[in-house]
């Protein structure tokens, strides 16, 4: 007897990881993997959400907000249910008909349909890192099982693979890598004038805009070591970083008999959104095959005092409390000013630094705690930007 399917929720369907999601999704089904997408929810973008809607012939959609739930409902079929903002992505988390949740919307927003979707017993493919940067206490709370949440970001998904049936008394030191984004050969004194478009220019990855500023800047890969603490419960001074240019090794593990394991792939996002929706198995998927012959691998690894960025946010990370909230909150409002010219690229690290440190952290309880962390360092955050752009 063939097993029933798992039934998906696609959060963030019209972003990187969302669409790539469903070409994985096609893939799959047409390989004959019972999966049947029964929601979908993008922001703002609800003309390739519409026809996503009715490929996969799903009955939910969400979208950012009543604005867009508008726009929605004139180009797609009066039997669909349209729900908005975060309440209604949170609603489709939870939906009864859902067994899986891919979260694949960026940013803060991302929390509250994680929660919900613990909270409902669902499964939760993670590509939204910002839940467990500004939750994590929360959602290791929310979390029932130990495979409740199979991470999508690479180089989680390549621990969760390394991890999976090992005793926690025998793992030593993990690894994640990080390319080092397009900066990583320049001066730090030449990236005053850096643009959003060299910035976008990931050497490796093609990814949303946000993350691919967090990579230029590198606070992509605090947030990740933040990600890591929490999905895995591993103290801080057991979490490395390795500049890695080649990106074919995602991370890697030593145990205490002196072996290391490593997990490598083709640097192709599609790999770990294939292994979430497939887990426990492993689907056949049309991805390159690595090449193995020929191949250099180098590692450094990323010493303190290189990368600003990286350093603050590792910081809040570790201080905990409301202060990884703010540092992301204080991150999103400056990646964006940065995208539209309003400050230079090294302005986000010092905006970054500016809002933590004017910061007391507080234990995080609730979300409500999340939410008022959060909105304060926006706000300190935008008034960082109007300073700078005055040439303050
Ligand atoms: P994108 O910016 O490409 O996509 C973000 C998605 O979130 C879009 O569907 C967008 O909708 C939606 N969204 C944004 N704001 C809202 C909102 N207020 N309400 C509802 N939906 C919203 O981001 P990525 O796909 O690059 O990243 C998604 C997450 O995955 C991030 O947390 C990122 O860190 C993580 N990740 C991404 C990787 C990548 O390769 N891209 C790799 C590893 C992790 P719309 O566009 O319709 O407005
Ligand atoms: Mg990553």
């Amino acid at each position: 007897m063939s097993s029933p399917p798992t039934r998906v929720a696609i959060l963030g369907a019209t972003g990187s990881i969302g669409t790539q999601a469903l070409a994985v999704v096609r893939e799959l089904q047409r390989v004959g993997h019972p999966l049947e997408v029964v929601a979908l929810a993008g922001g703002r973008n609800v003309e390739p959400l519409a026809s996503a809607t009715a490929e996969f012939g799903v009955r939910w959609v969400g979208v950012a907000g009543p604005e867009e739930a508008d726009r929605l409902r004139n180009l797609v079929s009066r039997t669909l249910h349209i729900v908005h903002g975060p309440a209604g992505l949170a609603y489709l988390a939870a939906l009864p008909e859902v067994d899986l949740v891919l979260n694949a919307v960026v940013g803060a927003v991302g929390l509250v349909p994680t929660l919900a979707a613990l909270g409902a017993g669902k499964r939760v493919a993670l590509a939204n890192k910002e839940s467990l940067v500004i939750g994590g206490e929360l959602v290791r709370r929310a979390c029932r099982a130990a495979d409740q949440i199979i991470p999508v970001d690479s180089e989680h998904a390549a621990l969760f693979q390394i991890l999976q049936g090992s005793n926690a008394r025998e793992v030593g030191r993990v690894w994640i890598t990080a390319s080092g984004g397009p900066f990583r050969d320049r001066p730090p004194a030449a990236l005053a004038v850096v643009t959003p478009a060299e910035a976008l220019a990931h050497p490796v990855w093609a990814m949303g805009r946000r993350i691919s500023v967090d990579s230029a800047t590198v606070a992509n890969k605090a947030f990740e070591v933040i990600e890591a603490h929490h999905l895995f419960a591993l103290p801080w001074d057991r979490i490395g970083v390795l500049v890695h240019p080649q990106a074919r090794v995602h991370a890697l593990v030593e145990f205490s008999d002196g072996t290391v394991l490593a997990q490598l792939a083709p640097p192709d996002m599609r790999i770990p959104i294939a292994a979430a929706l497939a887990y426990p198995g492993r689907c056949p998927f049309p991805s390159e095959q690595l090449a193995l012959s020929g191949l250099n691998l180098s590692f450094e690894e990323l010493l303190p005092g290189r990368y600003p960025a990286f350093d603050v946010v590792l910081e809040a990370g570790k201080g905990g409390g409301t202060a990884p909230a703010v540092a992301n909150a204080a991150d999103e409002v400056l990646v964006e000013a940065f995208l539209r010219g309003a400050i230079p690229f090294t302005a986000i690290a010092e905006g970054i630094t500016a809002v933590c440190a004017e910061h007391v952290p507080s234990p995080v309880g609730t979300v409500a705690d999340v939410w008022a962390a959060d909105n304060w360092a926006r706000e300190r955050a935008r008034a960082f930007v109007a300073e700078r752009g005055r040439g303050v």
